[in-house]
């Protein structure tokens, strides 16, 4: 069982055994200097016993010699001398008193036999004193013999009493010695064992803190690191247990983030980031397992989805989208992962490809189920739209390296794929590639050819086969581009509205078409000229103001211009386009619908707007002569002019018998390369001027 201790509870227990071991060693050591204190108290108390043993024997040294001159002098009868000698020795005596008591502190026995022989040392020197005197030699040599055994006698206490002291100093000091060497002993053993087990404790405490810490930080690690599939601390009541709690809090937090930052809100696919991380797994993957990992980017670019979104509003196209991802999900097989690339941009990653050739064949299959799969109309209210997208397809390692290199490899399909039609599907190769480049570099040299003025207005005669006269023309955009020459709207129309810049380019066409009116106007050259005005102008209440502007300077253009609209300009045909519309007529102009017939909805627009006239589109034109069906089309656009009251165009013309096709169904107003090309104002003037049906019709 583990028990959760708190880290306070720890260091707590980390200090108390600090504590208990200093203690320890505080305790031997106490006892080793007590000791010590001891021993030398000891040795001074020999120390001083040996200076009283020795004291003592000098005194009883000094009673022998004052003894001596005692004798002598009273041998020789010298009373001075005798008086001092005998003072020496009676002093000798007293010293040997004093010392006598402190030797009796140790060796009371030997002091009190040393007293007594003292005590009689006058009256043996004075009774051997006294026989000499009185001659009586037998009886001074046992007197003084006497008192030499008696002087002796305290001379050899004295002298056990030293040995003894000796005897016992050694004995204290051997015991001493032992006793020390057993107490460092000890001492060593309670310090080393102390701190052997404090080192052990202190490394249990700090290990306990270090590895919950280390785990948390390789935990927080490893979660900013994006891993989420990872073992966390177990949460409990101590400090550990309350910051793991809060790391499983930042794992669930960072995962949310992680969700979010990876996760389109709109559809729920993977967004870019998500894409582009897994392209990077996949690619690293592929140069771990070798070239048999091949992986594919398909490409999705909803077609016309600006137009939707500008019919539907926001809520409708984000419904649109959602709805085109369920789709692209429906359609793709299990092994794949699709992801919203940018707004309308889908990418579907096709993994576990084998060679080449039948990776494509999958993937074509995969393009073509989608293609197919995603084009059902899509309902809104009580009418249908269309879905449709094209597909580009780039391959890895075939169309690049790295990830940017695949996506821009796959989104080069995809324009080439747009090219092709729409609605299409196209492989990526080196040659798309380039196109893709020059659609990119076509973009940056739009920008710069508007400020250069290299865009020019071609007008494209419109005649009245009925009276054979012209009656105006189509203004059509032709860009002089300084290395490519001209070039037509087909290379650059769709690149300037991917760009934004169609707007922009379609008020320059305006702007010079208007002035080229009035010019002409102005001679008596009374030409209708129709504008193309693009979904994107139609959106923008910033087209009334140009006109306005443009009226201010020559008021005479309004009656004489037309506007021509495309059906995904009327695909939005919400309030705001309605007044805008509304507000364009109201100045004068005429809207008019462009390639009326090729849309599923022409008809009801020409109900529901407020719409002028009509073009039919070219394909029914070319195929006006040998296709019943077209000509079938044509009359009866036909008659709904009439009954509408709306002027009718046909574009296209190339040949004699369309004209006279379209001449008996009573289509008189005809435009195409029959009569002649879009051509410069001033040549559109010439050819005006020397027209003559006949010659064509010829
Ligand atoms: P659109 O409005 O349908 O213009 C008619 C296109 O048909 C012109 O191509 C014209 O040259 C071409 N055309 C005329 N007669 C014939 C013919 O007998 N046979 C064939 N095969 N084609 C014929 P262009 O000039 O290349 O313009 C292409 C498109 O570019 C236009 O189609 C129009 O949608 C767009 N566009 C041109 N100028 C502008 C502009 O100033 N603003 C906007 N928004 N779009 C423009
Ligand atoms: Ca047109
Ligand atoms: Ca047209």
């Amino acid at each position: 069982m583990k028990i959760a201790l708190s880290v306070r509870v720890r260091l707590l227990a980390l200090c108390l055994g600090l504590a208990t071991i200093f203690a320890c060693s505080s305790l031997v050591l106490g006892y080793l200097i007590e000791r010590n204190q001891e021993r030398q108290l000891a040795q001074q108390e020999q120390y001083r016993r040996f200076e009283i043993i020795e004291t003592t024997t000098r005194a009883l040294h000094r009673t022998r010699h004052a003894g001596g001159r005692v004798n002598s002098s009273v041998l020789r009868g010298d009373a001075e001398q005798e008086r001092l000698a005998r003072a020496a020795l009676e002093q000798a005596r007293q010293d040997m008193y004093v010392q006598l008591d402190q030797f009796a502190e140790f060796d009371p026995k030997g002091a009190k036999v040393i007293r007594a022989i003292l005590d009689e040392l006058p009256a043996l020197t004075q009774r051997a004193l006294d026989a000499l005197l009185a001659g009586r030699m037998v009886e001074v040599d046992p007197a003084l013999a006497e008192l030499q055994r008696q002087l002796d006698t305290s001379e050899q206490i004295l002298h056990v009493a030293s040995q003894r002291q000796r005897q016992l100093a050694r004995e204290f000091l051997e015991q001493e010695r032992k006793r020390a060497a057993i107490a460092l002993r000890i001492a060593a053993g309670i310090i080393i064992a102390g701190t052997i087990a404090g080192v052990i404790l202190v490394l249990l405490v700090v290990r306990s803190i270090i590895r919950p810490l280390q785990a948390t930080t390789v935990a927080i690690r490893r979660v900013n690191a994006g891993e989420t599939a990872i073992d966390l601390p177990p949460v409990g009541p101590d400090e550990f247990g309350a910051m793991a709690l809060a790391l499983r809090q930042f794992r669930d937090h960072a995962e949310k983030l992680r969700m979010l930052a990876y996760q389109d809100p709109l559809t729920g696919l993977g967004n870019r980031a998500a894409l582009e991380d897994s392209i990077q797994r996949e690619i690293e993957r592929s140069a771990r397992d070798g070239s048999a990992a091949r992986f594919a980017l398909v490409y999705l670019d909803l077609d016309n989805f600006r137009a939707v979104n500008e019919k539907l509003g926001n809520k409708g196209g984000d419904r649109y989208l959602c709805e085109a991802a369920t789709r692209i999900q429906r359609f793709c097989p299990i092994n794949t992962q699709t992801y919203r690339y940018s707004g309308d941009k889908f990418i579907v990653l096709v993994d576990d490809l084998a060679d080449v050739e039948d990776a494509q064949a999958e993937l074509s299959a995969i393009a073509d189920a989608l293609l197919h799969g995603c084009s059902e109309p899509y309902p809104v209210g009580n009418h249908l739209l269309s879905m449709s997208l094209s597909i580009g397809i780039a391959l890895y390692p075939e169309d690049g390296h790295t990830v940017e290199q695949l996506i821009g490899s796959a989104e080069a399909a995809v324009y080439a794929a747009k090219k092709g039609g729409r609605r299409n599907a196209r492989f990526a190769a080196a040659q798309a590639t380039g196109t893709a480049r020059r659609q990119l570099a076509l973009t940056t040299d739009i920008r710069r050819s508007l400020e250069r003025r290299e865009f020019d207005v071609y007008y494209q005669p419109i005649v009245d086969v009925a009276r054979q006269c012209v009656v105006g023309g189509e203004a059509l955009l032709r860009w002089r581009h300084p290395e490519r020459g001209l070039l037509l709207p087909g290379e650059f129309i769709q690149v300037a509205e991917d760009a934004g810049l169609i707007a922009e380019i379609s008020e320059h066409c305006l702007t010079v078409a208007h002035r080229q009116v009035c010019a002409w106007a102005r001679r008596g050259l009374r030409f209708r000229v129709s504008v193309n005005l693009s979904a994107r102008q139609a959106q923008d209440a910033r087209i009334l103001r140009l006109l306005d502007e443009l009226i201010e300077e020559d008021p005479r253009a309004a009656q004489l211009m037309d506007f021509e609209l495309t059906e995904s300009v009327l695909f939005d045909s919400s309030e705001q386009t309605r007044s805008l519309l509304d507000a364009i007529r109201k100045r004068g102009y005429r809207l008019g619908l462009d390639d009326f017939g090729t849309g599923y909805a022409s008809f009801s627009y020409v109900q529901r707007l407020p719409i002028d006239k009509i073009k039919i589109d070219r394909q029914f034109v070319a195929q006006a002569t040998s296709s019943r069906q077209a000509r079938a089309i044509i009359s009866a656009t036909l008659d709904l002019a009439r009954n509408l009251e709306l002027e009718v165009i046909a574009e296209g013309v190339e040949t004699a018998e369309q004209m006279r096709v379209l001449q008996q169904e009573g289509c008189p107003l005809q435009q195409g390369f029959l009569y002649s090309r879009a051509i410069p104002a001033a040549e559109f003037e010439r050819w005006a001027a020397s027209f003559q049906l006949e010659r064509i019709a010829s």
